[in-house]
């Protein structure tokens, strides 16, 4: 059974639709990255899966919402906001008066102080940390509960590159002991690294959701890279062989780019055809490339771009597909896209 089952979340500010009806499952023992341009609606849904805020549709934990459970710390961990401290309680005081009423015991706090390397300035004031401190303090307070989910909204903000590496081992090590994790984040390259899953949200509405190789698999910016001599000679080859389904680009003057046809094919129609070759390789998408691919329309906050000046880089062949500052809407996806309305969520 899933842990987290989301359906129909929805909420609009002042006729502003802010979450349109969002439908997904977080499944246990996985990392769940939720992702979005900034304004898509993530910390309204997180508030929503939570009851904190009033809107529409349900969100379950094991089957209940949130607010129905008697000790929900023990249940489900959430941090959505880096510093709600009180200014002077000590970090150790503040985690015990959150852990009072959900009778965790008292040696919980200094466990967790520790797991989250805050061991040393449990008795200081939280006031004096930095955000970086204050997201390890507020990860302690959600796990005081040795809960089996947690819900996480950009725990990642304020944390130095080593406190990103720990943040990352630590979320994977909770899931892999069964725990269901639903985390945002804006860091795509830490995402890549530690998410199995995928929720993608722009203007509230769901992009796609699931499986983060298939996220990447279907970008246009997935393509093979042939450099050649003969690189007009053997555009035109591919493109006879493609008959459409695809692209073929000349790069540059030796350098041809190929969507929808593999390394193995492009090399034996170039063997075929005497062609010499330098370089063969196929070059997969990025996160961040998968991801401004699909999301590129669905900034709630654009900048203009600025007139093209001539790469500093010289020979940098363009990416396949289409132009940079194309706007288009987001391909659809192939895995578990859905339509607000989706009773299912997309859920496989
Ligand atoms: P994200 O977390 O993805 O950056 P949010 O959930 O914070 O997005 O915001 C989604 C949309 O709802 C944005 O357009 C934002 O301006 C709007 N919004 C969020 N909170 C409020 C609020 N309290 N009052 C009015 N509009 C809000």
């Amino acid at each position: 059974m899933a842990v987290i089952q989301a359906r129909g979340l929805a909420k609009a500010y002042g006729g502003k639709t802010a979450v349109g009806g969002l439908s997904f499952d977080v499944l246990p023992g996985t990392v769940t990255g939720f992702l979005g341009p900034n304004g898509a609606g993530k910390s309204t849904t997180m508030r929503l899966m939570l009851g904190l805020d009033r809107g529409q549709g349900t969100c379950t934990f094991d089957g209940k919402p949130f607010t129905d459970y008697h000790q929900p710390m023990r249940h489900v961990g959430a941090v959505l906001e880096a510093k709600p401290f009180h200014p002077t309680r000590t970090a150790r005081n503040h985690l015990r008066m959150l852990a009072a009423p959900s009778g965790v015991p008292d040696h919980r706090v200094d466990e967790v102080l520790g797991l989250v390397g805050l061991g040393d300035v449990a008795g200081k004031a939280p006031s004096t940390f930095s955000l970086g401190m204050g997201q390890r303090l507020g990860l302690a307070a959600a796990l005081l509960g040795n809960p089996h989910t947690l819900i996480l909204d950009e725990p990642a903000n304020g944390l130095d590159p080593q406190g990103i590496h720990w943040l990352r081992n630590l979320l994977r090590s909770l899931a892999s002991e069964g725990r269901s994790v639903f985390v945002s984040s804006h860091l795509l390259s830490e995402m890549a690294l530690m998410a199995d899953h995928l929720v993608v949200i722009g203007r509230g509405h769901m992009i796609a959701n699931g499986p983060i190789e298939d996220f990447t698999k279907q970008s246009t910016r997935n393509h093979v890279f042939v450099r050649t001599p003969q690189a007009r000679e053997l555009a035109a080859l591919v493109g006879q062989r493609l008959a459409g389904e695809g692209s073929v680009q000349l790069a540059s003057a030796d350098v041809v780019t190929v969507v929808g046809l593999d390394a193995e094919a492009i090399g034996a129609l170039a063997f075929d055809n005497g062609i010499r070759v330098h370089e063969l390789s196929t070059r997969q998408a990025t996160l961040e490339e998968a991801f401004l691919e699909m999301t590129g329309n669905m900034q709630e906050f654009q900048a203009v771009a600025p007139p093209p000046q001539g790469s500093p880089y010289g020979q940098q062949p363009p990416p396949p597909g289409p132009p940079p500052g194309s706007e288009q809407p987001p391909p659809p996806s192939s895995y578990g896209e859905q339509g607000p309305q989706d009773p299912n969520g997309g859920a496989r």
